[in-house]
């Protein structure tokens, strides 16, 4: 070859092995497992915010993250990853769920959650439950031990507790926070419905590749007795299906109900193409917000991605992957 064929050719090998450079990494690998949470979503700007309960809240989450990924590390199923996650924050009265709950017109803890199994489709839901310590475990008790799928009232009540769920007074969920904010409310002589959240939910990948969602709450403070809000409906408040994504949403329940929010993120993944990220973007930032829907949802997918939007000022959350560090973020901010 002479000297101007190597010169004419260099500019050709160069540009091979740029392309060799550039290459597009391979995709990222699907993550063992991953799970997500959350701790409510609504008013909650940091101007507002002390220092301590910024500090609080994030132990809190953290706390959840690590009960539930200590399930998934260990082989664990989804379902037992979100059922530890939750009861530990029905526990935390930070959190409207379980103890801290806020409190109907009546000023009574009347609660609701519900659970969902990705691989069967199996669910359980509870509303309107006052005696039963843990709303999370008669949610499951009704899916795992029943024929039928919700249960509502004393009849949900008395179930629990004849299938050996603790049982506790009322008095038991009702802090004096909680009993402060609705006292404020009846002074104000309201029937509007405070708009400031703080339901929990959980949605997980385990190892098995089974997805599961599932969502506790007292409902809004100073809802009218008997009230029910989306967490125990599948559908609105949970849903999960192995096909497309596990999903547990938070905020005015009534918007969330009626565009049945949960599973109509996963229809919108499994019909219409959407990733996760698009398909539950869309419901939060463009559907709900015209209709005046204010809330948010955790999601994770059947592939590991997760995605958490919200169009309040913020919502607790957080999520931890396989081999990843715990991240959690309260405001408008990056989960660290
Ligand atoms: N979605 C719940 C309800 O409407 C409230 C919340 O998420 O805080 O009952």
């Amino acid at each position: 070859m002479t000297r101007l064929s190597y010169l004419l050719l260099l500019p050709l090998a160069c540009m091979l092995w740029a392309c060799g450079q550039t290459q597009a990494p391979p995709p990222s690998e699907k993550p063992a497992y991953v799970l997500a949470i959350h701790g409510g979503a609504g008013t909650i700007r940091k101007d507002l915010m002390t220092e301590e309960k910024d500090v609080a809240y994030r132990a809190s989450l953290r706390a959840a993250l690590t009960a539930g990924e200590e399930v998934l590390k260990n082989g664990g199923d989804a379902m037992d990853a979100v059922i530890a996650a939750i009861t530990l924050m029905e526990d935390d009265s930070l959190f409207n769920s379980g103890r801290g709950a806020v409190l109907t017109s009546e000023g009574t803890a009347e609660l609701d959650a519900s659970i969902m199994d990705g691989q069967s489709l199996n669910a359980g839901s509870v509303a309107g439950v006052k005696t039963i310590k843990h709303p999370i475990l008669a949610a499951r008790l009704v899916m795992d031990s029943s024929v039928h799928v919700m249960m509502a009232g004393l009849g949900a009540d008395t179930y629990g507790e004849m299938n050996g769920l603790e049982i506790v007074d009322n008095s038991y969920f009702i802090t004096g926070r909680r009993k402060q904010q609705w006292e404020k409310k009846q002074e104000q002589e309201s029937t509007a419905i405070k708009k400031k959240y703080g339901t929990v939910g959980a949605v997980a990948l385990d190892q098995n590749g089974n997805l599961a969602a599932g969502t506790s709450t007292g409902g809004m403070t100073n809802k009218r007795f008997g009230r029910v809000g989306d967490a125990p409906i599948i559908g609105a408040g949970t849903y999960a299906d192995n096909k497309s994504c596990a999903v547990s949403c938070t905020g005015h329940g009534e918007y969330f109900i009626r565009n049945v929010v949960a599973y109509q993120s996963a229809a919108q993944m499994q019909f219409s193409g959407k990733s996760l990220e698009e398909a539950t973007n869309h419901i939060i930032h463009e559907v709900l917000p015209p209709q005046g829907g204010t809330g948010g949802l955790i999601s994770v997918d059947k592939d590991g991605h997760v995605n958490l939007p919200f169009n309040t000022s913020g919502m607790f959350r957080g999520f931890v992957k396989a081999g990843e560090p715990i991240k959690v973020a309260i405001y408008e901010e990056e989960p660290k």
